[in-house]
């Protein structure tokens, strides 16, 4: 078979194309804080970072911007998935060392920051929580798309669960999601704040929306599957609604002032939630307490719905 010139120099166009790496590809990398196992992701592509969640202590932003720099490349931005303060309090010590960048997150979540970092102020972190508050300087609607440093990322605003108003960043050529404390592996989650129903309603939409994801990025724990990760935690959080809610309908549990369980009914709720679930973390708080706080949160939620 004799070749044509115009073939041969068709079979070396595709040659020099295909070398190059894909322009949207991108590493994941992860940093995991010993305190309350908080987890921070950058994503690295050719040009740049994307910072997602910054951790709470300024001690732990500046090891994690000490990786970053390593890269030698510029950060493009830093999404905020909610006003935790263990999610937002390092921005400052990222921007003393990796200089400033644009803090993206919506409207509704960057409302939390103010108020969020003043209770974190009296929680006696001492000088390792940041006095400076960095608030969201680029806010994204819901549904929102973005390209940063080559990597096209979408925002979905998934309103309250685990915090007051939280969003989801999805990456859709690699189909992975990072929910911020919307799932939690491995570890009790937080119910603290009364939206039991909101964190079994951010827990469907994710099985239905993202069901097909690689793996699920979450604030605390390892990447998991959704399949490994959501039925499982929907029947924990129905099982700490379904044990409140039977100790709210006998007579006699509530305290006298009606301000929440009494201590002997909330012993009983944890002991049965830890009877269960053993295996989870407790981000070093201690589980009793850590779950207490829950039984606060479900009570205030439950005694007051129909
Ligand atoms: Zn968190």
């Amino acid at each position: 078979m004799r070749m044509r010139l115009k073939d041969i120099a068709v079979m070396l166009v595709a040659c020099t194309v295909a070398v190059p790496a894909w322009a949207g590809d991108f590493k994941v990398h992860r940093y995991v804080a010993e305190k309350w196992n908080t987890n921070s992701y950058w994503l690295e592509s050719d040009s740049g970072i994307v910072v997602i969640d910054a951790q709470l202590f300024r001690s732990d932003a500046k090891l994690m911007a000490t990786m970053i720099k390593s890269t030698g490349k510029p950060v493009a931005g830093a999404f905020i998935t909610h006003a935790h303060g263990d999610h937002f309090g390092g921005l400052n010590a990222l921007f003393e060392e990796l200089g400033s960048f644009p803090v993206i997150t919506t409207q509704k979540t960057a409302d939390g920051f103010k108020p969020t970092h003043e209770s974190y102020l009296t929680y006696g972190f001492g000088d390792d929580f940041d006095k400076k508050l960095v608030e969201a300087d680029r806010i994204v609607e819901d549904g929102a798309k973005l390209n940063l440093a080559g990597i096209d990322l979408m925002v979905d605003e998934i309103g309250a669960g685990e915090s007051e108003n939280s969003i989801l960043i999805y990456q859709p050529d690699r189909k992975i999601l990072f929910t911020g404390d919307a799932t939690m592996h491995s570890a009790h989650f937080y119910l603290g704040e009364g939206f039991s129903e909101g964190a079994l309603a951010q827990h469907r939409h994710i099985q239905k929306t993202y069901g097909d994801a690689k793996l699920l990025y979450p604030g605390h724990g390892d990447p998991a599957t959704p399949r490994s990760v959501l039925a499982s935690e929907i029947e924990y959080i129905t099982f700490q609604q379904s044990l409140v809610k039977e100790a709210l309908n006998m007579p006699g549990n509530m305290k006298e002032d009606g301000t929440g369980l009494k201590d002997d009914a909330v012993k009983k709720i944890v002991a049965a939630i830890l009877a269960r679930y053993p295996h989870l973390g407790d981000y070093d708080i201690g589980a009793e307490t850590f779950l207490g706080w829950n039984v606060s949160g479900l009570v205030r939620e439950l005694k007051t719905a129909d």
